[in-house]
This record gives C-alpha cells, sequence and structure tokens, in this order.
C-alpha cells in the first residue's frame, strides 16, 4: 500500500496524522431494529444468526444473506459481491450501518458497513471519518491504519505558543489530531478543526509577516515631491479627481517619499537635514484595490510622475498587449503636456515594449537599441507586457516597477520584475478585480493596501438583463438602435474557433454571422487572442476612434481596455465566465456619459447558473459580487491561490473571517514578542521555508 499512500502525500507517520478527513459520517446512533424503518439511514446492533453466500443465475453477482438479531427483534441483510463476509461475520455481534429497504418478504438491511462489537468502534457505532480515497485505498483502510497510531500524535512538537493557544481558546495539538480522525461528538470535532485551521492560517500569517518585515529590510530610492509640478499636471487633467483618487495617490506618494501620510507635505526649501542625508528608504510594496473604471491608472500615472521628476525611472506592466498598447497611449497623452525639468523643458520619454512592437516617442525602435537605452537610462517611462522581464532587461535607475491588473501575473513574474533594477523599486501593484477585505488579509497580508472606494462622478448604473433566448431577436434590433444613433457595441464570445463543444459560441463564427446577416450594413470586427500583436493594436485603435461599431472579442478585452463611446457589452455563454470576470466585462461600458447596457446569453439556464448571474443583474458592486462569487466557486479557482502563494490550506477556509483575523492578531502579537522565545515555532516557519525553496 506504500505506493497508493506514497499518492496521497502519505510518507511517514506524521504525514497519516496530518491526512486529515474531507467529510464525516455520524454512524454514532445505534437504533433497536424493532424502530427501524423503510426509507432511512440506520445503524443497528445485534448479532449475525444466520449468513450464507448464493450465487445469481447469471453466475457473476454474489449474494450475501444474512439475519441480525437484537433484543428487540429481527432484520435481513443483504450484501452484494463480498462473499468473504459469511465466514468473517458468522455469528459474531455486529454494528451495521445502512439502508433499510422493503421488499414483498418485508424489511431489510441494504449494503451496510459492517464492524464487529469491540471496545473502541472504529468504523460504526461512532462519528466516522471519511477521508480523500485513491483506487485501491479506501477509507476503511485508512482508518484501521491510522488508529493504532493516533497515539503518536503526543510526539508532535506543538508549535503554537502557550500565551496564543490559552488568548485564543485553542486545544492542544495532540487532543487536535486524536479528535479530528476519531471525535467523541460534534463539539470534540469542531474544536479540533479550529484548531488545526488556526494553525494553518496563523502559520501564514506569521509568513506573510516575515515576508514583509524582509520587504522592508531593502533599501529604495527615497524620492521628493514636487508639489508644484504636481498640481500643474492634476490641473492639465480634463476631469477633476475623485476625492478616493486623491486619497489614494497620497498614500502612494507618502510611501515613496518616505514620509508620514499624516504629516503635512513639507516645504522642499525647509528641508530638514536628517531626511535629507538619508537617501534611501524601505521600498513600498502597495496594492492599488479599486473597482473597474475607477480610475487607478491616473493615480499610477502621477506616481511614475513623481518618479520621473526624480531622474527616476518607472515601468509599468500590463498582462495583455492590447492593455500595454492602450496604457502607452494614455500616458504618452497624460504626459504630452508635462515636462520633468520646466527649467530645461525637457519631455518625457516613453517606450513602449512589447514581443511583437517596440517604440520610444512614438517612432520604431529595434528592441535590442531601446533596451540600451533604458539601461543607460535614457528613457523615463516604460510601458510594456511580460516581454519586460526578459533576461537581458535592465534599468538604469529604477524606482518604480506598476503591476497592472497584478492577479494575472504570478508570484515569479512579479518578483523578476523587481529584480531588473540595482537598488529596489517601490512596488505598485493594482487589481480591478475587488478582492474581499478578508480575503486580501490571507491573500495580501504581506501588502498595504490603498482602496478607490468611489467611481467617477456621472457614471450611469449599467443597465444588466439576463436575456431570455426568446428575446434574441430583440436584443439585436436594440443594438442596431444604438449603433444608428452613434454607440458602439461589445459581443464576446467564450470561444475563438467552433468546437466540439455544443452550441458554445465562437468567435469566428458569430463575427460571420453578424456581419453577413444580422448587422449588415454595420461595421464590424472581430479579435481574439491568436491574432498578430500589430493586428490586434490597430483593431484596438480604431474601436477607440470608432472606425467601427462592433467589436465581436473573446474575453481578450477582459480587463483595462477603455472606450467610452460604447454602450454595449453583449455576452454569449455567460455561464461560462465567473462572476468577477462578467463584472469585468460589463465595466468595458458605462464609461462615458450614454446609458450603458450589459446583455447576458446563457443556453444553460440551470438554477444554478441562473443564480449567479442573476447576481450580476442586481449589484453593481465588485466587492459584493467578489464576495458571492467567493461562496458560488471558492477562492482556488478566482484567485488561483497557487498563484499567490498559499501553499495547501487542507483545513482553514478562506472564507472563515473570525478565524483568519485572530490568526492575524497572533501572528502580529506573536512576532512582537520576537520569535526567539517560541523555538518550536521557529522551527516549524523554517522547516517550511525549506519546503517552499525546494519547490
Ligand atoms: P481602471 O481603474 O479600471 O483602470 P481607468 O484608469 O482605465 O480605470 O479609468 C477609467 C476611465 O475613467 C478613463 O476613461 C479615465 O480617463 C476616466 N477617469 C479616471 N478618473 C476620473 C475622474 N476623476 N473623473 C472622470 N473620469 C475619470
Ligand atoms: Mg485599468
Amino acid at each position: 500500500m506504500a505506493k497508493l499512500l506514497a499518492k496521497l502525500g502519505v510518507e511517514k507517520v506524521s504525514d497519516l496524522l496530518y491526512y486529515f478527513p474531507f467529510r464525516y459520517d455520524d454512524f454514532s446512533k445505534i437504533t433497536p431494529i424493532a424502530e427501524v424503518y423503510p426509507g432511512e439511514r440506520f445503524g443497528v446492533r445485534g448479532v449475525i444468526k444466520q449468513i450464507n453466500t448464493t450465487r445469481s443465475f447469471r453466475k457473476h453477482i454474489f449474494l450475501t444473506q444474512a439475519i441480525i438479531e437484537d433484543k428487540t427483534g429481527a432484520l435481513k441483510v443483504i450484501w452484494f459481491n463480498q462473499p468473504y463476509l459469511a465466514k468473517v461475520l458468522r455469528g459474531q455481534e455486529v454494528i451495521l450501518v445502512g439502508k433499510v429497504e422493503m421488499d414483498q418478504n418485508g424489511r431489510y438491511l441494504s449494503s451496510p458497513q459492517y464492524e464487529k462489537v469491540k471496545s473502541e468502534q472504529v468504523h460504526t457505532g461512532r462519528i466516522v471519518p471519511v477521508y480523500p480515497e485513491t483506487r485501491g485505498l479506501t477509507s476503511k483502510f485508512l482508518r484501521s491504519k491510522i488508529k493504532p497510531i493516533i497515539r503518536f500524535s503526543k510526539k508532535l512538537p506543538d508549535f503554537l505558543p502557550d500565551i496564543v493557544r490559552k488568548e485564543f481558546g485553542l486545544i492542544d495539538l495532540e487532543r487536535a489530531i486524536e479528535a479530528v480522525h476519531f471525535p467523541k461528538d460534534r463539539q470534540d470535532l469542531k474544536k479540533a478543526q479550529s484548531r488545526l485551521a488556526f494553525d494553518e492560517l496563523y502559520l501564514l500569517q506569521l509568513k506573510m509577516l516575515l515576508a514583509k518585515k524582509e520587504w522592508q529590510m531593502q533599501d529604495a530610492p527615497k524620492l521628493k515631491f514636487h508639489e508644484k509640478n504636481m498640481r500643474k499636471f492634476v490641473k492639465s487633467l480634463d476631469f477633476k479627481l475623485t476625492n478616493a483618487q486623491r486619497r489614494v495617490a497620497w498614500e502612494i506618494i507618502c510611501d515613496i517619499i518616505g514620509q508620514n501620510q499624516n504629516a503635512k507635505i513639507k516645504n522642499q526649501n525647509e528641508k530638514s537635514s536628517e531626511n535629507e542625508l538619508q537617501k534611501q528608504i524601505p521600498p513600498m510594496n502597495r496594492l492599488l484595490e479599486g473597482d473597474v473604471g475607477s480610475g487607478k491608472t491616473i493615480v499610477a500615472a502621477m506616481a511614475m510622475l513623481v518618479a520621473s521628476q526624480n531622474k527616476y525611472q518607472s515601468v509599468i506592466m500590463a498582462p495583455t498587449e492590447i492593455l500595454a498598447f492602450q496604457h502607452h497611449r494614455v500616458l504618452n497623452k497624460l504626459f504630452s503636456k508635462t515636462l520633468i525639468n520646466l527649467l530645461r523643458s525637457e519631455k518625457l520619454k516613453i517606450a513602449l515594449l512589447t514581443n511583437s512592437k517596440s517604440t520610444l516617442d512614438n517612432k520604431k525602435i529595434n528592441r535590442g537599441q531601446l533596451k540600451k537605452k533604458i539601461r543607460e537610462g535614457k528613457v523615463d517611462v516604460v510601458v510594456g507586457t511580460h516581454a519586460l522581464i526578459s533576461d537581458d532587461m535592465e534599468f538604469k535607475k529604477l524606482a518604480l516597477a506598476i503591476i497592472d491588473e497584478q492577479h494575472r501575473f504570478g508570484v515569479a513574474q512579479r518578483a523578476q520584475l523587481r529584480k531588473k533594477a540595482h537598488l529596489t523599486p517601490h512596488i505598485l501593484s493594482m487589481t480591478a478585480t475587488p478582492i474581499p477585505r478578508t480575503l486580501s488579509l490571507a491573500l495580501y497580508g504581506d501588502l498595504d493596501i490603498s482602496i478607490i472606494s468611489e467611481m467617477p462622478p456621472g457614471r450611469q448604473k449599467i443597465e444588466t438583463r439576463l436575456v431570455h433566448p426568446s428575446k434574441r431577436d430583440q436584443a439585436y434590433q436594440f443594438i442596431r438602435k444604438q449603433v444608428v444613433s452613434g454607440r458602439q457595441v461589445f459581443v464576446i464570445c467564450p470561444l475563438i474557433e467552433e468546437s466540439d463543444k455544443l452550441g458554445v459560441k465562437s468567435v469566428k463564427d458569430e463575427y460571420k454571422k453578424l456581419s453577413k446577416s444580422i448587422f449588415s450594413g454595420l461595421k464590424i470586427k472581430m479579435l481574439h487572442g491568436r491574432m498578430k500583436g500589430v493586428e490586434k493594436e490597430k483593431i484596438m485603435a480604431d474601436f477607440t476612434v470608432h472606425k467601427f461599431d462592433i467589436l465581436v472579442s473573446t474575453s481578450v478585452v477582459e480587463v483595462g481596455v477603455d472606450i467610452p463611446n460604447a454602450t454595449i457589452m453583449m455576452i454569449e455563454g455567460a455561464d461560462r465566465f465567473g462572476l468577477a470576470q462578467l463584472h469585468q466585462f460589463r465595466g468595458r461600458v458605462g464609461r462615458g456619459k450614454y446609458q450603458s447596457y450589459c446583455l447576458l446569453f446563457t443556453d444553460l439556464p440551470s438554477k444554478k447558473v441562473l443564480s449567479r448571474l442573476h447576481a450580476l443583474v442586481e449589484s453593481q458592486d465588485g466587492f459584493a459580487l467578489a464576495e458571492k462569487d467567493l461562496k458560488f466557486r471558492g477562492p482556488g479557482e478566482i484567485y488561483g491561490t497557487k498563484q499567490s502563494g498559499i501553499v495547501d490550506l487542507r483545513m482553514a477556509k478562506l472564507s472563515d473571517v473570525k478565524l483568519l483575523q485572530s490568526a492575524r492578531k497572533a501572528a502580529q502579537e506573536t512576532l512582537d514578542k520576537g520569535l526567539e522565545a517560541f523555538p518550536l515555532l521557529q522551527n516549524k516557519l523554517s522547516a517550511f521555508e525549506a519546503e517552499k525553496r525546494l519547490e
């Protein structure tokens, strides 16, 4: 069995002790035989009076029939294909648990679980653990192996400091391990589960806080804030910043100029000498969260401005080429009137670097040459995709690295970007996938968080409708009307090409259908991830300036794309996307002054799908939707917990807010006291570290 156990990750005794059940069957209740009735599951205890096995006429089914008897009566029992039972159970006192059925001869117990009566039951007559199984390895086997070794749980070092255990009312490790496998009762089990879940979250929080501490030990450039220039820049915008944008921009600026957020801006002339001497500060590591369309880009641009006015470089990395192109366009426009040095009227030098395109000052440049210029510090702002983390990429004076839609990148990729500089750069991660506050503690416990909590004024509510298939034509008419009145439309399909998956709409087919017949006469184009970068850019650029009306696309336009004249987001196969993703799509419209609409289509109107999609119809609040998505799908699927560095939480649920907060508090308190005071804990953490390095 060792091989099979290894498959489950079990190699040592302690692995087995930590191999937790995923559910429990409550077989603790024993019912007198006289009282059982058909249609439900019962546990009975008695003596096997008769038992024999016959073969069915077709010769391949063994039928074992028995009679079990207690003081109150007798009951027939049958099992299939377990001929050995006759030998094992004859004359024994047993507990049987199974469903009672009825046939013309009366009640009988159908294929029950069985166990001989012992001083302590393992498989029946108690709350019975059920484990994740693998072919050839059953829960029954695991139970029979874990039971005799459970006593070794006292040898597991209890790394949780006593004070923490007491403060949060947790039981000790030995009892928790025992009870998680073989609980005395429900309450016993609950205590065990919360202790073990706490352990996981506590260790996770400790790791995050330690990572944060370690990060803060590094040196990043201390920048100066030129208030006047910033005012000028903000004035040059064609809108007024929202209060939320001002607040988060200030939080970010304070980080990179090494100033307490509450302090007043220091006049550049009355510099305190102490601050002046200090050229380096702990690097920022901040996550900027803001719902789709809340205006994160401008906040990023403000931070970049601070860097460039200090003669430092900054870089912004986007997950898709389309988004990189857009950022490039937007930043070019934002910075078109901006001078880094007012006296010498120097303009900001902006470069674009993706795998298919590289430009400097909007002029084409060979990629190698661009990299050279970046290395020599002749570029101020670099916009790009993953191409930015290629091996030969290097910055001369990078002060600020911004990662847009950061959840689209892996931990390693994020780390690579910051290694491109000599000093550690300040890191600003941005996300429009609103993360429930508690979850952000679990996922991003090592980051500081800024939240843009309000939308720019004048945004209308986006009318969201779940469109019944019979109303499809009406929807098309509505779309045509919008286009005729000058608006633009997105049509999203789950696939690029037709596949075997019956009925799932593809971009190519829909494009054909819509352009040939349904929307004939309107200008319509398609877009998908398999097109070349230049092609994609041309299409997005054309759509931005309204050279055509309808864009049929895959999810490549999910994030970031900004077309204020677009008013309809039509989504085919909406059931194939998560709520957060649908909310992102919806965020592509309603960005301008026109009333906008999101039309959801699904060919899979199951109750579950409909209730999920209804959540979108009812709520425009990304945070609320994220909470719902969390309930519907669980954190793993949404946030790719692996990516975020959460190894495997076996017991803890990230949705357990209270426990998460306790764990955070405990971890902070422990670190305040100093890890040195807790050698067992230190060992546990370094074992964790070693594991991480091996991965
Ligand atoms: P996101 O947070 O989703 O990245 P963007 O930064 O793309 O959002 O901004 C969305 C749109 O809102 C852009 O067209 C931008 O110019 C506009 N915008 C940003 N801030 C404001 C504001 N304070 N007032 C009005 N419009 C704004
Ligand atoms: Mg954005």
